[in-house]
C-alpha cells in the first residue's frame, strides 16, 4: 500500500485553509468533468477518482485532523487497521453461516470496498469506522455480529441457568468513543482505527441440557452500530467440557460402576452416582461383568419437548487380588465343585 499525499493530488499547501481546498476541488472537478476531455475520457476518470477521494479525507475536518495525525506514523497504523479488518472479517466468516450477508454492512468487507483506493480504506472506511461519513449524510450502520465460544461443564449444562462470563471481543474504542482521533491526534489505546479488543461481561441464560456446538444468541450484543443503526448480535458457540465421570451420547449418559465379584455372584444393593445425586440400584444374583442397566429418565434434559434421556450403567466386576492363603483354598474348593 502506498501512502496517498492528498494535499499534492489537490494542490494545495498542507495548512490551506478550508475555503482554498474547497475551491481548488471545484477547478480541478469542472476541468476533469468528462465532456470538457473528449480526447481520454478514461483518464480524466481516474484522475477526477483521485481528487475525489483526496476531498472526501482533506475536505472534511474530522477526517483531515486524522490523516494529518497518520504523518510519519501511517505505515504502522495502516498495519493496525488491516489487522483489525482482517480479525473482523474472520469473525464475520465465523458467524456467516447464521445469517445472510455481512451484517447489513454496505461497505463492510474487503479492500477498495468504498471505491477509494486501499489507502483510504485502511482509514476511512469500512465496518471498523463509525460509520463511512459520505458527504451528504451518514448511513445508518448495524453493528457488526461477533462470535466467541462459552465453556460449560457436563454438571452446568444439565442444570442450565444463568451464567455469568468475561468474552474478548471486538468494541468502538473507548478512549476515542471510535472516532479513533484524540486531542487532534491518533488514539493511542486504537491507534487510530476505533476498534479495540476488551474483555466484557456477559449474563447468559443457558438452556437446561445444552449440547456441545449448539449456538446462543444475544440480541444486540454484538458490536455497537453507528449513525443510529443498531447494534449487532453476539453469537456464543457453546463447548461441552468432557466429564470424569460421565460419557454423554447425545441425552444419554454412561457410566463405569466397579462392582466386587460377589455383589455380581450373590446379588446385591450398590449406590450409584447420578446427575442429581447417588440413587440405590439392585444388582440381581448372577450377574455378568460389563451388564448394562438402565436408569430411565436419568439422563441429560432435553433441550426441546422436554423430558430427559436415559442413564446406562455399566457394571465392572473386580477380581480380588493378593489372596490369602485361606482365600485361595476356599477358590480352589469352589473350583473343584464346579468342575465335579
Ligand atoms: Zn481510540
Amino acid at each position: 500500500m502506498k501512502y496517498k499525499d492528498y494535499y499534492d493530488v489537490l494542490g494545495v499547501a498542507k495548512n490551506a485553509p478550508e475555503k482554498e481546498i474547497k475551491s481548488a476541488y471545484r477547478r480541478l472537478a469542472k476541468k476533469l468533468h468528462p465532456d470538457a476531455n473528449p480526447s481520454d475520457p478514461k483518464k480524466a476518470e481516474e484522475r477526477f477518482k483521485e481528487i475525489s477521494e483526496a476531498y472526501e479525507v482533506v475536505g472534511d475536518s474530522e477526517k483531515r485532523k486524522k490523516y494529518d495525525a497518520l504523518g510519519s506514523n501511517w505505515e504502522q497504523a495502516a498495519q493496525q487497521a488491516e489487522a483489525q479488518r482482517r480479525y473482523r472479517e474472520s469473525q464475520q466468516q465465523q458467524a456467516g453461516g447464521f445469517r445472510s450477508g455481512g451484517g447489513g454492512d454496505p461497505f463492510a468487507g474487503a479492500g477498495g470496498a468504498s471505491g477509494f483506493s486501499d489507502f483510504f480504506d485502511s482509514f476511512f472506511s469500512g465496518a471498523g469506522q463509525p460509520g463511512p461519513a459520505r458527504r451528504g449524510g451518514q448511513f445508518a450502520q448495524r453493528g457488526a455480529d461477533l462470535d466467541a465460544s462459552l465453556d460449560v461443564s457436563l454438571a452446568e449444562a444439565y442444570a442450565g441457568g444463568q451464567k455469568s462470563v468475561s468474552l474478548s471481543i471486538e468494541d468502538a474504542c473507548p478512549r476515542c468513543n471510535g472516532t479513533g482521533v484524540l486531542n487532534n491526534s491518533i488514539c493511542p489505546q486504537c491507534h487510530g482505527t476505533g476498534r479495540v479488543i476488551v474483555a466484557k461481561k456477559f449474563d447468559v441464560s443457558v438452556p437446561k441440557g445444552v449440547r456441545d456446538g449448539m449456538r446462543i444468541r444475544l440480541a444486540g450484543q454484538g458490536g455497537r452500530g453507528s449513525g443510529g443503526g443498531p447494534s449487532g448480535d453476539l453469537f456464543l458457540d457453546v463447548v461441552v467440557k468432557a466429564d470424569s465421570a460421565y460419557e454423554r451420547k447425545g441425552d444419554d449418559l454412561y457410566v463405569n460402576l466397579p462392582v466386587s465379584i460377589y455383589d455380581l455372584v450373590l446379588g446385591a444393593t450398590v449406590r450409584v452416582p447420578t446427575m442429581t445425586g447417588d440413587v440405590e440400584v439392585t444388582v440381581p444374583p448372577g450377574t455378568q461383568s460389563n451388564k448394562m442397566l438402565k436408569l430411565g429418565g436419568k439422563g441429560m434434559p432435553r433441550v426441546k419437548g422436554g423430558g430427559a434421556g436415559d442413564q446406562y450403567v455399566r457394571l465392572i466386576g473386580m477380581l480380588p487380588t493378593n489372596l490369602s492363603d485361606r482365600e485361595r483354598e476356599l477358590y480352589s474348593e469352589l473350583a473343584e465343585l464346579r468342575r465335579a
